[in-house]
């Protein structure tokens, strides 16, 4: 049986696992390879989840070598050999939806609609980032709106600027009347250094601004208008309205 350690792939999530799952009970009890269709769909499902990131994009993330061997951690699950590869996971899935494929069927289904309503929110997120693709070309443009977008990123801003620091580095507003877990809604993370400058790597906080989310789409727009960096400084003069665009 192939190996799917030492490619570094990252673990194996709920949902992934039900997916698996849903596969095994397929082949009826057949021994998985990675030649079986039902197999290789697996793989294909599993690489179009949203949920690695960079990592889902290595030839080797959830390739059908890797669906195989996770189908057989299941399986051994049930015959009791092999159980050394078995992970917490398999074993918390199997515990709760091994008895009951007719579950294990709704849930798949559930977390493959989720599949179409991401694609569709991903293209929706490439046509925002036209707006400033002129600039910095689509590659670029792309990996920046990820970066800002990035869960951690924002985590890590929002808590080195609670407190006096929390308000739009463009317009000021706080939104200080609102409760903490609403106003936290109000911002996003901008990059003020153009990636092709910051190079690949972990994203640095003090390369990351703590905008409202009207004055980050503002800036953006502003950007792909003049097909041209435009700092933090220049946006607010534009954007509070002491200078024009396009001049
Ligand atoms: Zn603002
Ligand atoms: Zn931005």
């Amino acid at each position: 049986m192939a190996v799917t350690h030492g490619h570094g792939n990252p673990n194996w999530n709920r949902d992934e696992t039900i997916l698996a799952l849903e596969a095994y009970f397929a082949l009826a009890g057949k021994s998985p390879s990675a030649k079986d269709p039902q197999i290789m769909a697996l793989s294909q499902t599993l690489r179009a989840l949203p949920y690695h990131g960079e990592a889902a994009r290595k030839p080797t993330f959830r390739n059908p070598d890797g669906a195989a061997f996770k189908v057989q951690n299941l399986r051994s699950r049930e015959t009791g050999k092999g159980l050394g590869n078995v992970s917490r996971m398999d074993r918390e899935i199997w515990d709760e939806l091994g008895a009951n494929p007719a579950e294990v069927t709704r849930l798949a289904t559930l977390i493959r609609a989720g599949i179409v309503a991401n694609l569709e929110t991903a293209s929706r997120q490439v046509d925002e980032a036209e707006d400033f693709e002129f600039y910095e070309g689509r590659l670029l443009t792309q990996s920046h709106i990820r970066r800002e977008r990035s869960a951690g990123l924002r985590k890590a801003l929002l808590k080195k600027r609670q407190g006096d620091a929390l308000h739009c580095d463009v317009c000021g507003e706080a939104h200080a009347g609102l409760s903490p877990e609403l106003r936290a809604a109000a911002f996003e993370a901008h990059h003020i250094v153009p990636i092709a400058t910051a190079g690949e790597g972990p994203t640095k906080l003090s390369d990351v601004a703590l905008l409202c989310a009207t004055c980050h789409r503002l800036l953006h727009r502003l950007i792909a208008l003049k097909r041209e960096w435009v700092g933090l400084a220049e946006a607010k003069a534009v954007i509070l309205g002491s200078a024009t665009p396009l001049s």
